[in-house]
């Protein structure tokens, strides 16, 4: 028998947990989005890291599901949308641009609590029934949540800027039960459950569960270890508890806490970013069903892109019960979150290219 056949070409199933952490781990390309721990048993939390607590060299699940190996993203719009984004659309493929808010302006949400509403609408009409969302401690470390109520949804809203594994949630979700699985989360997280959904040979479980996926624009996200002793408590006096409401406002990274505000330029922050933030070029949620973001629209709005039959569905219900108001996008919003997502593929390139440079490999395709 000739070498070739008798030593195949690798698969997947040769990929396992030993490479995930060569190839992304130990390189600090992970994104930390927790969807290697929620779908494998073998692999859970260690640190701010995942780690193998069982022998299985190679089942090569993470791998495969993880959003930083064989990310094509042509291939995957196609199969969601049926066909590639193309140059012209710097926020992904998408059927319908809007500003829009919560009716009641959406109490503790990050800017019009949009996101919450929809997730309140799709559990309300039974597209969902459960919500997986990122809810935080008295400290602000994020926690991932299984919320069954609009209530338990709502008081998840607002966003905690530090990495947090929230697909785990999905994972509590199926344990508990749940079937039809909304989430929402960040771009990176996104991709990572499209994949679970995509990825139909040779791992066929959990993707028929997950019905919604909202997205959220991001630039970055930072880690907590850094982001609070150094900037928070150290730069500026507060400490977790006192924080109401972090937020980038114009350039600026905001602490608000009563009657306080403290910033900094959102320039001078790139000591507290994730380092597996670096790469990645999505900034707006592209393979989300609908993605949500604040740049764009004015304070106390959200910029809405309905991309999915399914999120256009969920989008326009939740305007017709009343549950958001809407009103165009303006043109000069859409170019500059427009711009702000070529800069972050720029962001990816550079860094991809300097990777490279040192002979690491990075597996996505734009
Ligand atoms: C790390 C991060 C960076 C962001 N950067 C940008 C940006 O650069 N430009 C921009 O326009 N918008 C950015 N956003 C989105 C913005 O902050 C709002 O989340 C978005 O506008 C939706 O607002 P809302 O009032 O509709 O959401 P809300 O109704 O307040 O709901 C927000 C939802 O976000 C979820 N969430 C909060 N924190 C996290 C987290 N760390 N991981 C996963 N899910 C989380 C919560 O579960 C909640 O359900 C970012 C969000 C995050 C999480």
């Amino acid at each position: 028998m000739a070498a070739k056949e008798k030593y195949p070409e690798p698969t997947y199933l040769e990929f396992g947990f030993g490479e995930l952490e060569h190839d992304v781990i130990k390189r600090e390309l992970c994104c930390y989005c927790g969807n290697c721990i929620a779908f494998c048993p073998k692999i859970d939390k260690e640190g701010n890291r995942p780690e193998l607590i069982d022998y299985d060299p190679l089942c090569g699940l993470c791998y495969a599901y993880c959003p930083r190996t064989m990310l094509d993203m042509p291939r995957m719009a196609k199969k969601i949308f049926g066909r590639e984004r193309r140059e012209d659309e710097p926020l992904g493929i998408y059927r319908k641009a809007a500003s829009a808010r919560a009716g009641g302006a959406g109490a503790g949400a990050q800017d019009g609590g949009v996101a919450t509403a929809l997730l309140i609408k799709a559990l309300e009409s039974g597209v969902i029934d459960c919500a997986v969302v990122t809810d935080r401690d008295d400290q602000w470390r994020g926690i991932p949540k299984v919320a069954t109520t609009a209530e338990e949804i709502a008081a998840s809203a607002g966003t905690k800027y530090t990495i947090t594994p929230s697909v785990t949630g999905v994972q509590m979700a199926m344990d508990q039960g749940f079937k039809k699985i909304g989430f929402v989360g960040t771009p990176c997280q996104i991709q990572a459950l499209r994949k679970v959904q995509l990825l139909e040979e040779p791992y066929a479980f959990g993707q028929d569960k997950i019905a919604l996926l909202v997205g959220l624009f991001c630039m970055e996200n930072f880690e907590y270890e850094r982001l609070f002793p150094n900037l928070v408590q150290k730069t500026f006096g507060l400490s977790p508890e006192k924080v109401d409401k972090f937020e980038i406002q114009k350039g600026m990274f905001r602490v608000l806490s009563g009657d306080k505000v403290k910033e900094i330029p959102i320039d001078e922050t790139d000591d507290y970013v994730w380092k597996g933030c670096g790469p990645c070029f999505d900034f707006a949620a592209e393979l989300a069903d609908v993605s949500v973001g604040s740049v764009g629209s004015k304070v106390g709005w959200s910029t809405v892109l309905a991309r999915t039959d399914m999120g256009t569905q969920v989008y326009e219900e939740a305007l017709k019960a009343g549950a958001i108001e809407e009103k165009a996008a303006s043109e000069k919003g859409l170019a500059l979150a427009g711009r702000l997502a070529k800069s972050k593929e720029e962001r990816f390139n550079t860094k991809t290219a300097e990777l490279l440079g040192r002979g690491v490999p990075v597996n996505i395709r734009r």
